[in-house]
């Protein structure tokens, strides 16, 4: 749990980087310095930490570039106090950079190690972010509805239970695309129930899959 001086430089370096890249937002950036991004990799790969890069955390998953991180948290427009829901645990970065902005933070995840896993990884980290191990697709309906929805992997097209999940003048951001590459989207719903959509050029994200699994 260790955050040095190495750490906190490295951390800096990455902030200007995605600085550069676009993302001015100060709030946005001063999550991403808050958040030590080594402590959600295995102790061997502390080098990569603070890369502008995805990589593998386990069971076949990535934790998102940072700048994509940033990218999407930028889209989504967090207020403090605002009810989020994330559709892809995974690492449990983005949750925290979440947290970080002051938003109340649900995240469901899929795969059952990596929900153990991440779980107690925040619990130590002492970050509150509500994890559920359970299907994205169906959404959370007993919390809803949110002030925003962040899919975090990729389907072809969002699920509309979601948006039936998402508050009038709320916000879901989603790369979308059934190929290797998806389009980043935004969907606004007006005040009074209305969608429209929003796109911001092209990631890639591991699949959006159905059910639980264990491996
Ligand atoms: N937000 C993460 C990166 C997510 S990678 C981070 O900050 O590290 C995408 C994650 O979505 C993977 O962990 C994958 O297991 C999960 N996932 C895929 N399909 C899902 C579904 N239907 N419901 C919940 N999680 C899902």
């Amino acid at each position: 749990m260790e955050d040095t001086y190495r750490h906190k430089g490295l951390r800096k370096k990455l902030v200007d980087e995605i600085r550069k890249k676009g993302v001015l937002d100060e709030n946005i950036l001063g999550a991403i310095n808050r958040v030590p991004r080594h402590l959600f990799l295995d102790s061997g790969f502390l080098n990569f930490a603070y890369e502008d890069k995805p990589f593998p955390i386990g069971s076949g998953q990535t934790i998102s570039q940072p700048y994509t991180v940033a990218f999407q948290t930028q889209l989504l427009d967090v207020q403090p106090g605002d009810k989020i829901l994330e559709i892809g645990t995974g690492s449990g970065y983005q949750a925290c950079v979440l947290e970080e902005l002051g938003a109340e933070v649900y995240s469901i995840e899929r795969q059952q190690k990596l929900f153990v896993k991440t779980k107690t990884l925040l619990t130590q980290m002492g970050y509150k972010a509500k994890l559920i191990l359970g299907d994205g697709y169906l959404g959370l309906p007993d919390k809803a509805p949110f002030d925003a929805i962040l899919i975090t992997a990729a389907a072809p097209e969002v699920p509309e239970i979601l948006f039936e999940q998402l508050k009038n003048g709320g916000v879901l951001v989603s790369p979308v695309g059934g190929g290797s590459v998806q389009t980043m989207m935004r969907f606004t719903k007006s005040k009074s129930g209305k969608l429209t959509k929003q796109t911001f050029g092209a990631f890639q994200f591991v699949p959006l899959l159905k059910n639980v699994a264990n491996d």
